[in-house]
C-alpha cells in the first residue's frame, strides 16, 4: 500500500514509519522538521520537508504520490503552549490538517482510501465525571491543543462525506517510549528521566496526584498497523484504563535509574486536565487490540534512548 505519514519524523510518526515499511509498505514522509529530526526517519522512506499550514505544496506531494492511506500525526501538540499563545496551535492542528484533508479528497486512490488521525483522549475530554472516560464522555476540551484536535476530528468527518474517504480516529493517552523529545512538555518520561540522569530533581506541578493514563509507543503502532485494514469510520479511544499519578511515575522512572532524589514541587499550570485515564473497550471490539506492554518495560525502553 502507499501511504503518507505526516509528522513521521516525529516521536510517534516515526514509529509507525518504521511498521509500514517492514510490513511491506510504500512510505512517504511529509515532516517540516520543527519538532521533529530527519535521523528519525527511516531511510527507506521519502522524506519531503513541508510545512502542512502550505496548501500548495502539500498540494503537490499529494499528487505526486497519490496515497491509499494518510496518517496524519503532524501537529504543535503541547498544552501549555497552546494556552501562552493559540494561534500557531489552530493553525497547524485546524488548517494544517485541512489541507492535508483537501489534497487527500482530491489525490488519494482507490475506493477504500484511508485517513487516520492521531486524536488526544488525554485533552479532549476535560475533566470528565467518569473514569476511565469512554468515547461518550462529552468533550470539553481546556485547552487551545484540545479544541485543535476536536476540530480536526470534525472537519476530518466532514470532508471524508464530501470526498467519499474512509477514517479512522484514535484518541490516544499520555504516549511514551523512545526518541520521545525532552525539551517537549508532553514526553514526562523523557524529561524526568533526562534530569535524573543529569543528577538533578524533576520538578512535578501539584502535589503528585495529577494522573495520566500512559501506553508504550509499540502498542500505539500496533494499532495503526490495523487501522490500515479495520475501522471504517469509527472514533476510538487508546490507554490502559488506568491512572498513573505523577508520583507514581517519578517513582517508577527512578527505580529504573536507581535514582535516589526527591521531585521539587511547583504550582498545578492552569489548562492541564487534573486526572484522565481512556477507556478502550471499543478498540478491542473493533480492531482487536488491547496495550500489551506493562510499565515497567515500557519505562526501562524509553529510558535507553534519554
Ligand atoms: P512530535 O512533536 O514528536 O511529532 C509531531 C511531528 O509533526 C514532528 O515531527 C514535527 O516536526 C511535525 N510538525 C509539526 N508542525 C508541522 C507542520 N506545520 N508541518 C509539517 N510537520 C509538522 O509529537 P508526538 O508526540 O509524536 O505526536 C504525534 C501526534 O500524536 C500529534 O498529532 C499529537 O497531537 C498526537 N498525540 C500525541 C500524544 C502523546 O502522548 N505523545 C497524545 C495524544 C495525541
Amino acid at each position: 500500500m502507499k501511504i503518507i505519514i505526516t509528522g513521521g519524523a516525529g516521536f510517534i510518526g516515526s514509529h509507525i514509519v518504521d511498521a509500514y515499511i517492514n510490513a511491506g509498505h510504500t512510505v512517504a514522509v511529509i515532516d517540516d522538521l520543527s519538532t521533529g529530526f530527519r535521523k528519525n526517519v527511516n531511510p527507506k522512506a521519502k522524506f519531503y520537508n513541508v510545512d502542512i499550514r502550505d496548501a500548495a505544496a502539500v498540494d503537490r506531494v499529494l499528487k505526486k504520490e497519490r496515497p491509499e492511506a494518510v496518517n496524519h500525526h503532524a501537529a504543535i501538540a503541547e498544552v501549555v503552549k497552546s494556552l501562552r499563545d493559540p494561534m500557531p496551535t489552530l493553525q497547524v492542528n485546524v488548517l494544517g490538517t485541512t489541507n492535508v484533508l483537501l489534497a487527500f479528497g482530491r489525490h488519494g486512490k482507490g475506493k477504500n482510501r484511508k485517513f487516520i488521525f492521531s486524536s488526544t483522549g488525554g485533552a479532549i475530554y476535560g475533566e470528565p465525571k467518569k473514569i476511565p472516560a469512554d468515547e461518550s464522555a462529552d468533550t470539553v476540551p481546556l485547552s487551545p491543543y484540545g479544541l485543535s484536535k476536536l476540530l480536526g476530528e470534525e472537519i476530518i468527518k466532514f470532508y471524508a462525506r464530501q470526498y467519499g474517504f474512509r477514517y479512522l480516529i484514535f484518541r490516544y493517552p499520555n504516549v511514551y517510549g523512545p526518541r520521545q523529545n525532552p525539551k517537549g512538555e508532553a514526553g514526562v518520561v523523557a524529561i524526568f528521566g533526562g534530569i535524573m540522569k543529569s543528577g538533578a530533581r524533576p520538578t512535578i506541578f501539584g502535589d503528585g496526584t495529577k494522573a495520566r493514563d500512559y501506553t508504550f509507543v509499540h502498542d500505539i503502532v500496533r494499532a495503526n498497523t490495523i487501522a490500515l485494514r479495520k475501522g471504517v469510520n469509527e472514533t476510538v479511544n487508546l490507554g490502559w484504563g488506568k491512572k498513573v499519578t505523577d508520583r507514581m511515575i517519578f517513582d517508577a522512572i527512578a527505580a529504573a535509574l536507581d535514582y535516589e532524589g526527591e521531585p521539587i514541587f511547583a504550582p498545578y499550570r492552569t489548562g492541564e486536565v487534573y486526572q484522565i485515564a481512556i477507556k478502550a473497550a471499543k478498540a478491542k471490539k473493533i480492531l482487536g487490540w488491547q496495550p500489551k506492554v506493562p510499565l515497567a518495560d515500557g519505562i526501562r525502553m524509553a529510558l535507553e534512548t534519554v
